[in-house]
């Protein structure tokens, strides 16, 4: 019988990096996740915790840390990733983005492993580009509220490449659009799960800002493909994963409300600095290189996820 590769995955209880646990292991890998729940969630991982080929520590990637025996494949993917979540947790993301990925980077290049960063398009901050291509270099606040994570991200992209060209690790980057469907935080303050729980429970829908400004969604099952693909191509990156279909949020309220089967009122909230005006992915490299797009459209998607938020909402 063929030997397993073995994975290991940071940040593995989060929304979408439990996920990606849950494909490795249907792929038949052995699965090692890391995580110091401080944003992730052990339920996230239920479906994997008495599995054989599965395996839970408890640890925080930032400190040093170490992996007995063989590892095929390390997937750095630990982070606060809502604008709520990194705000409350400034310094852990500007560590992890820093700290967490040297150590992952060290542990890939002692192991023979492949490295995979989810980084994000945050990277690409408030883009003056639209849609974003993967050689647009961004518009970030350096030191604004929110350069904690786009900034660490941007230094774990750098700190990625620095050891492919001088320690000829081999690496894979894949920048996340927003990403929506089960398994999302309830109360990570994100667009998705504050207005899903709000239409449900028959609240007024809080729009920030004019609901003018556009983001593009991407289904988890498709992102998490688009992921897998990168992870075993032999494609570098950064590539852009996410959906291109863009909506405002405005509208993105309005299709919750009409789906939610609810007729909540909109209400309008101050916009958060820095913001992002405007948000597409151009997925023309993900299309040619990896010969993915998403496949579900959000409507369908939203109608998945508003029934999972149902069961999940008390
Ligand atoms: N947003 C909103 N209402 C909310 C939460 C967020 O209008 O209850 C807006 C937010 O200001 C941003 C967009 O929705 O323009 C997406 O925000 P999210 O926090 O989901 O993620 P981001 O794309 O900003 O990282």
């Amino acid at each position: 019988m063929a030997v397993k590769k073995v994975s290991v995955v940071t940040g593995g209880a989060g929304f979408v990096p439990s996920h990606i646990c849950d494909q490795l292991i249907k792929r038949g890998h052995k699965v090692i996740c890391l995580d110091n729940l401080i944003t992730g969630k052990k339920a996230n991982l239920a479906g994997l915790l008495k599995n054989k080929d599965f395996e839970f520590v408890r640890q925080d990637v930032s400190k040093p840390f170490k992996i007995a025996g063989r590892v095929d494949y390390m997937l750095h993917c630990a982070s606060p990733a809502s604008p709520v979540d990194y705000l409350n947790f400034p310094i852990e993301t500007l560590l992890v983005g820093a700290h967490a990925t040297h150590n992952t980077l060290e542990i890939a290049r002692k192991k023979k492993a492949v490295f995979f960063l989810t980084s994000t398009s945050e990277v690409y901050g408030d883009p003056l580009e639209h849609p974003q291509k993967e050689t647009y270099w961004g518009n970030v606040n350096p030191n604004g509220p929110r350069s904690v994570y786009d900034e660490a991200k941007r230094y774990a992209e750098a700190v990625t490449f620095a050891y492919q060209r001088t320690k000829k690790v081999d690496v894979r980057v894949a920048r996340i659009f927003n990403t929506y469907g089960p398994r999302m935080n309830l109360r990570d303050g994100r667009v998705v799960p504050n207005l899903i729980c709000q239409a449900l429970r028959g609240e007024p829908l809080t729009v920030y800002g004019d609901g003018t400004q556009t983001r593009s969604f991407c289904y988890v099952d498709d992102e998490v493909e688009g992921l897998l693909r990168l992870l075993f191509t032999r494609v570098k990156g950064p590539v852009n994963i996410g959906n291109p279909d863009e909506f405002s949020i405005l509208e993105f309220a309005r299709i919750v409300n009409e789906l939610a089967g609810k007729k909540s009122k909109i209400v309008f909230k101050p916009l958060p600095q820095d913001d992002p005006r405007q948000r597409k992915p151009d997925i023309t490299l993900a299309r040619t290189k990896l010969r993915w797009e998403p496949t579900i459209p959000l409507r369908e998607g939203l109608k998945k996820t508003i029934e999972w938020f149902k069961a999940n909402l008390d």
